[in-house]
């Protein structure tokens, strides 16, 4: 074999296996596994997963955060209109070094694979184009999906329509869409109804910003799950943010979780941003506005969490760490309980791969030989600590490495090194 890691545990809870990697793939997951390999690793007592995935991010914008200058009410809207002025003065090349660099912060993380959105309301495509050339250029290392989003509206921007066909033919990926920022509720519905079915004609999958504000009345999902079942894109169409399924009323939300199953719409949260972005006109109390999470995962729908922005005009922080975005699902969602924070970890990481419809992802034999490996011990103590990514594996090759972190103390009576890890005995 080529390499071998010793003595892992798994995001399942098996705890002391060992994986076996030959040309690229798993090909043995065990205990006491009697083989040798060029490369062995100790990694006992950490943590492996498969590599983490963002279901929803911005490659076009991130990195720009305070250009022209920093969004000052926090706002969706004052985001929006930041970026408006920003995109004109942004080349191909300034699109291509940002995304590059955060791809490496990304890889750094293990975070391996990435569904950006992409801005196809500016004339000339120019951030479609550079991203096309990121996806190229990051292959071997990262799997970038790109969807065409018209961020100005489909119906609203007057270059929307045909805008969005001319990235589809350039070859991005996923049809996109912003239905509660179309001038009416009938045009947003309009728009989820033709989006659906170019991606119905071409056999693409749907991801829509859909009903990304505090108003219960933005029921824009209701239609993009109808034209999901109409058009027998059953599976394929994501509903991202969703966060006015937060402000609903009770008794139609039920109703509405209903018809999501029956669509089996993928559904992506993405709790850092919207923690900031919502609520906005609240005075107290402030709503939360995240969609309903463990109620979703509890129906069955597959949830997924995404970070949308790292230092972009919608949101200063971030970093490319999905355990980030994890941790803060845990407290926004009330999610606390063992199993519920296991699916927390899961929506950074299978989940998503599902909804990407990433192929070999996993720690099954035959899988991509694709993994993480973790300072923490389990996918709970990920998320508590986001420690180190000791070990960043990409078909069999190690692309990132850190080391474990450790404090030194100088204290009386006090050991002169600690590790948050490590419990207490
Ligand atoms: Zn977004």
């Amino acid at each position: 074999m080529d390499l071998i890691l010793r003595g892992g545990n798994l995001p399942d809870g098996r705890e002391n296996v060992d994986i076996g990697i030959e040309s690229a793939k798993i090909v043995v997951v065990e205990a006491n596994l009697q083989a040798t390999a060029a490369a062995e690793i100790d990694v006992r007592g950490r943590l492996i997963t498969p590599p983490f995935v963002d279901a929803h991010f911005h490659l076009d914008a991130t990195l720009t955060a305070g250009k022209p200058r920093f969004n000052q009410t926090g706002t969706l809207l004052e985001g929006i209109a930041l970026w408006e002025e920003l995109k004109p003065t942004l080349s191909f090349d300034d699109y291509v070094a940002r995304a590059l660099q955060y791809c490496d912060w990304a890889v750094g993380q293990g975070l391996l694979a990435i569904r950006s959105h992409v801005d196809t309301t500016d004339p000339d495509l120019t951030g479609v184009k550079a991203l096309l050339e990121v996806r190229e250029q990051v292959k071997s290392y990262l799997d970038l999906q790109l969807v065409a989003f018209p961020q100005d509206g489909y119906l609203r921007s007057p270059i929307g329509i045909p805008n969005l066909s001319k990235a589809l033919d350039l070859g991005i990926d996923v049809v996109g869409g912003i239905p509660h920022f179309e001038r009416t509720q009938t045009e947003g519905a309009e728009s989820v109804r033709l989006l659906c079915e170019i991606a119905a004609e071409r056999g693409l999958m749907v991801d829509m910003h859909c009903d990304e504000t505090d108003d219960p009345a933005s029921r824009h999902v209701e239609v993009l799950a109808a034209e999901t079942i109409r058009l027998g894109l059953q599976g394929r169409v994501t509903g991202s943010h969703l966060t006015s399924m937060h402000s609903m009323d009770n008794y139609y939300a039920r109703k509405l979780i209903g018809l999501m199953s029956e669509a089996d719409l993928q559904v992506v949260a993405n709790p850092t941003a919207n923690m900031l972005l919502m609520g906005r006109h609240d005075s107290y109390p402030k709503r939360r506005g995240m969609t309903r999470v463990p109620e979703l995962m509890q129906a069955g729908l597959n949830v997924s969490l995404g970070q949308d922005s790292v230092m972009d005009p919608w949101g200063p922080l971030n970093a490319g760490d999905m355990l980030d975005v994890a941790h803060m699902a845990v407290h926004v969602g009330h999610m606390s309980g063992r199993d519920q924070m296991l699916s927390c970890f899961k929506a950074i990481t299978e989940h998503p791969a599902r909804t990407l419809g990433l192929e070999g992802y996993g720690l099954e034999t035959g899988c991509h030989a694709d993994l993480v490996v973790l300072q923490g011990e389990d996918p709970v103590e990920a998320i508590r600590l986001r420690p180190s990514r000791l070990y960043v594996i990409r078909r069999g090759k190690i692309i990132a490495q850190n080391e474990p972190t450790r404090i030194h103390l100088d204290l009386p009576s006090r050991p002169p090194t600690i590790d948050l890890g490590l419990k207490p005995t």
